[in-house]
């Protein structure tokens, strides 16, 4: 299955001085009616807009997942939904915070203080991916611009290509 590049919208408990009004969403985003958008600034740290049209559309398909979890105990990162069984991590990447290739604009003023802040989310995101794929997970990404049935559907095949870590059947034991 092919990857595509995603990048993940880091949670906004590091973005204390956000200033929405520097940022055009794109055309047709969820964020780009003003309702939505103002709901995913009161309540940004999960449960935006993106993740919850994300969440209903794959639970649709009939999968079930873990929301807003810590894929691996040890490891202090979040994915917004979680497949434990078959290890895929599913993350929702805002087209600002994440560097969005298609509609990241930078601010005009303060670009001193965007720049280095947005570069830092992008490497961690990576640097997340890396830390995922080395314990064996799948890493999906998803831009806030993607069609949400479009996502929800690509999800489904890598959930059913892949899998499961954990045999519920072990094979059967060598007899003497
Ligand atoms: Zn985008």
């Amino acid at each position: 299955m092919a990857r595509r590049a995603y990048h993940r919208r880091v949670s906004s408990r590091h973005h204390d001085v956000y200033h929405p009004a520097n940022w055009i969403p794109p055309e047709g985003s969820w964020a780009s009616s003003d309702a939505i958008r103002r709901t995913m600034l009161k309540n940004r740290n999960r449960d935006t807009a993106p993740e919850v049209a994300l969440r209903s559309a794959i639970h649709r398909l009939g999968l079930r997942y873990r929301v807003a979890a810590r894929p691996i105990p040890g490891i202090r990162r979040t994915a917004d939904l979680v497949f434990p069984r078959r290890r895929i991590a599913v993350f929702v990447d805002g087209c600002f915070w994440h560097g969005c290739p298609v509609h990241f604009v930078m601010p005009k003023t303060n670009e001193g203080y965007w720049r280095p802040k947005v570069a830092r989310n992008v490497e961690r995101d990576r640097s997340t991916d890396a830390a995922l794929h080395a314990a064996g997970w799948e890493v999906i990404r998803i831009w806030e611009h993607e069609s949400v049935d479009e996502a929800a559907k690509f999800v489904e095949a890598v959930v059913k290509n892949r899998v499961s870590s954990r045999p519920r059947t072990r094979p059967p034991s060598p007899r003497r």
